[in-house]
């Protein structure tokens, strides 16, 4: 079987070393898989290709961007790794309409460096955006950063041409964009997006406020949200503050797009920036490298951040749109207290991240039956991602 994949594509598409497998077996998340084998396909005929032999072989295909994913989505479990390392080209860009046309494995920061001379951008910006790809972001559905004010990746995709598990290119676009964006690869491999874009913004300017008090600082978000030039409210908490030097406190970063900021030097910003951005690194080599995304409501955050918070258990997150990253050991028995505290206070257990294999067995039978129903319409033969999500 393995012989009929390696005629599909050239020498240099396909590799069965077990270095290659080794390093694909798992992704961001640490669940481990089992990689058969891995292909970088460089046209959409190589996946439509690719897609016919899972269906004949019944071997499955995992689609890969750039592996950053936290929920073990783009672990193989003993399937072929489909990396869109070479699906790079960005074709058209229309100023005018303010959309691009890329393909899925370019990554963001390097598509936003492309647009910077037009004064455009994608303005999703996950913490990984130096590397995740436009492919996994809309797979995802990724958020971010500036979620507050931008919202997700669904909101700026015009279209997507998908390989289905027939092996069939599809093009969707209107409500059928949502049979793929945050479906995590389950309905097909996306190979090209049409993106919407926006004005980059003209100034920057940030806020640093520290809090004792976690009421006090959660009485302050529906004034300081009321500002529409707001572009990012993050949250630091304690145990998460004292990692990047700052003061031992619930902390707010800011962000506007405009000077209402006190902070408004460029070279301070990008320090500040710099220093939330450095705490998931930070806080996986202080021993934390399970990071949860949690989506909570409003009138529980009190409660949740302050339960966080005495656990001695560092957070931060995109406190603006409710998404916090508490950081656990692996196998930390509070993990599933904290996913039963969101689940009753009415929240997500998956804001940002995804299911993947992590978060299969909290699936609610509303997902199990969409999910049935996608998978029967664009892959019956579970050729994409089998085994994930439910
Ligand atoms: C330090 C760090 C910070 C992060 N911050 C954020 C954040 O702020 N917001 C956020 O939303 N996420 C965040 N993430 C999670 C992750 O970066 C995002 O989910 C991102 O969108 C994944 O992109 P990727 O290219 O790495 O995809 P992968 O990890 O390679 O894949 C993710 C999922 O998408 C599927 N997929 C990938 N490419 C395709 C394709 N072409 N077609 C179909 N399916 C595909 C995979 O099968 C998998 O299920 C963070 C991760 C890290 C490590």
């Amino acid at each position: 079987m393995m012989d009929r994949l390696e005629s599909l594509l050239q020498p240099d598409q396909v590799s069965t070393q077990e270095e290659t497998r080794v390093a694909y077996s798992r992704d961001a998340s640490r669940i481990q898989g089992e990689c058969r084998a891995v292909v970088w396909p460089e046209t959409v005929t190589d996946v439509v290709r690719l897609a016919q032999w899972a269906a004949e072989t019944g071997i499955d295909l995992v689609p890969r961007g750039a592996g950053t994913g936290l929920c073990g989505g783009a672990t193989p479990q003993n399937s072929v790794v489909v990396d869109s390392a070479r699906l790079r080209q960005m074709d058209v860009l229309n100023i005018q309409l303010k959309q691009v046309v890329v393909e899925a494995g370019v990554p963001l920061d390097q598509l936003n460096m492309n647009l910077r001379s037009a004064g455009l951008f994608l303005p999703v910006i996950p913490g990984s955006h130096r590397s995740a790809t436009i492919g996994g972001m809309i797979a995802t559905n990724a958020a971010g950063l500036h979620a507050v004010r931008y919202g997700r990746m669904a909101n700026w995709v015009e279209n997507i041409i998908v390989v289905n598990g027939n092996g069939q290119v599809q093009c969707l676009a209107g409500s059928e964009r949502s049979n793929s964006a945050g479906w995590e690869g389950i309905t097909g491999m996306i190979v090209q997006a049409t993106l919407r874009l926006t004005e980059c913004p003209g100034k920057r300017s940030l806020t640093l406020l520290s809090f004792e008090n976690l009421r006090i600082m959660l009485d302050q978000i529906d004034t300081l949200k009321t500002n529409p030039e707001l572009s990012a409210m993050e949250y630091v908490n304690p145990n998460a503050a004292i990692m990047v030097g700052w003061a031992a406190k619930h902390t707010l970063l800011i962000e506007y797009h405009n000077s209402d900021g006190e902070i408004k030097d460029p070279e301070e910003i990008s320090i500040i920036w710099r220093g939330r951005e450095s705490l998931s690194a930070r806080l996986t080599q202080a021993g934390y490298p399970v990071s949860e995304d949690p989506q909570i409501p409003p009138e529980a955050q009190e409660e949740i951040l302050g339960w966080l918070f005495a656990q001695e258990i560092p957070v931060f997150g995109h406190l603006g749109v409710g998404i916090l990253h508490p950081r656990f050991l692996p196998d930390d028995p509070r993990i599933p207290e904290l996913y039963g505290r969101v689940s009753v206070a009415g929240g997500r257990i998956n804001g940002e991240h995804g299911m993947g294999l992590k978060k299969r067995r909290w699936a609610s039978e509303a997902l199990k039956k969409d999910f049935h129903a996608l998978k029967t319409q664009f892959d019956p033969h579970h050729v994409f991602n089998r085994g994930k999500l439910c």
